[in-house]
């Protein structure tokens, strides 16, 4: 096991597309790390790059302490499992989970007393004989899975592992990586474009944006203080709401309405004057028919039934607000609240979840 560090790490494509600028980050041992950010932004180079499949413009990668920069993939200690699970689909799956360590010339009946204890572990002893062909996705990404672990490498990389399963198998298939990774306490870094997924799994989350991390830190850090508006419209399953406003003391004028400022853990207080953006998720506003002092009345023109929520989208401008100054946003209610479409409401933030960004940047 290992931890993996890497230092002005840089990667320029032919055309010179910059999809690593100057990377420093420290993956310490035993971690399960999420690259997550949005298509183009670096994640799957960034995974190459540590790999060896791809060779950095410049920078350098250490696992282990040791400089492995200039060494091939097969030097390097580490297992990769790709989005297509990349199986060879003329081999059984005992053949493909000990291909790797036939690649490193182990013999043939220890490789396959591996081959089957690994597959115990994953609950693929049942499936030894077949082809990939015959095994259903979830299958055959934990023989992929299996094939990455046959060998005991020091850290594993996986570049979107779950995105071809379906919604309800991709589900069961994050606990299981989230368990069995806890159990190898093997450093792992997890590519993913899913802010759900990086949330559910990850130890911590780096996330992306032109090749550079723009912010890093643990789940509840990312979701809860976003460091700035990129980040804060990135996470979250419904994204904040992000209204242009205007300091006034300890509030924040937003289309014509003062709402409370940031209070709690972490507030500061508001340059007077300024320009910003007022962030709140939906799910911190409270929505309620009568009027209250500190929040912004909308009327409701989209109902959203998420299940065991709804998600109202208020209108301020309908509601009364002069033309070009109204603000749009959304509130999440509890599924049995009785709400009518086009009917006038208000949303009261909670003081100790407002964000206020100015600048882009977390205030
Ligand atoms: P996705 O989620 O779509 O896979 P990503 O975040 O993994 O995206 P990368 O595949 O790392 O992004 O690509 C980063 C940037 O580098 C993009 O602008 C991409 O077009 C560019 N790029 C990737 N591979 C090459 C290549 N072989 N030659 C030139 N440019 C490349």
């Amino acid at each position: 096991m290992a931890a993996i560090s890497l230092t002005g790490l840089t990667k320029v494509y032919p055309g010179d597309v910059t999809a690593l600028d100057a990377l420093d980050l420290v993956v310490p041992d035993g971690e399960f790390f999420a690259l997550l950010g949005p298509s183009g932004c670096g994640k799957t180079t960034l995974l190459r790059t540590i790999a060896g499949l791809e060779a950095a413009t410049g920078g350098t990668v250490a696992i282990g302490g040791r400089d492995v920069t200039a060494l091939p993939p097969g030097k390097r200690d580490v297992a990769m499992v790709f989005q297509d699970y990349a199986l060879f689909p003329h081999m059984t799956v005992r053949d493909n989970i000990g291909y790797p360590l036939r690649i490193r010339k182990v013999p043939g009946p220890e490789r396959a007393a591996k081959a089957a204890e690994v597959a115990g572990e994953l609950e693929l002893l049942d499936y030894l004989a077949r082809r990939p062909g015959q095994l259903s996705g979830g299958q055959q990404q934990r023989v992929a899975l299996a094939r990455a672990m046959a060998v005991r490498p020091s850290v594993f990389l996986f570049d979107e592992p779950l995105s071809n399963l379906d919604a309800r198998l991709r589900l069961e298939a994050r606990t299981f990586l989230k368990r069995l990774q806890r159990e190898l306490g093997v450093t792992t870094v997890f590519v993913t474009h899913d802010q759900a997924e990086a949330l559910a799994l990850a130890d911590r989350i780096a996330v992306l944006e032109h090749g550079r991390i723009r912010q890093l830190g643990t789940p509840t850090e990312v979701f809860r203080r976003p460091a700035n508006t990129f980040v804060a419209s990135f996470i979250g399953s419904t994204p904040m709401n992000l209204l242009p406003g205007t300091v006034r003391g300890a509030w924040v004028s937003v289309a014509g309405v003062l709402l409370p400022g940031p209070m709690g853990e972490g507030a500061r207080p508001l340059p007077d004057g300024a320009e910003v953006v007022y962030g709140i998720r939906p799910e911190y506003l409270r929505y309620t028919t009568h009027h209250a002092p500190g929040s912004l009345p909308g009327r409701v023109t989209v109902i959203e039934n998420l299940g065991s929520t709804q998600l109202l989208t208020l209108d301020s401008e309908e509601a009364g607000a002069a033309a070009g100054t109204g603000a749009s946003l959304q509130v999440t209610v509890p599924e049995d609240l009785p709400v009518t479409l086009g009917e006038r409401g208000y949303a009261i933030p909670r003081p100790e979840r407002v964000l206020v960004y100015r600048d882009g940047e977390l205030l």
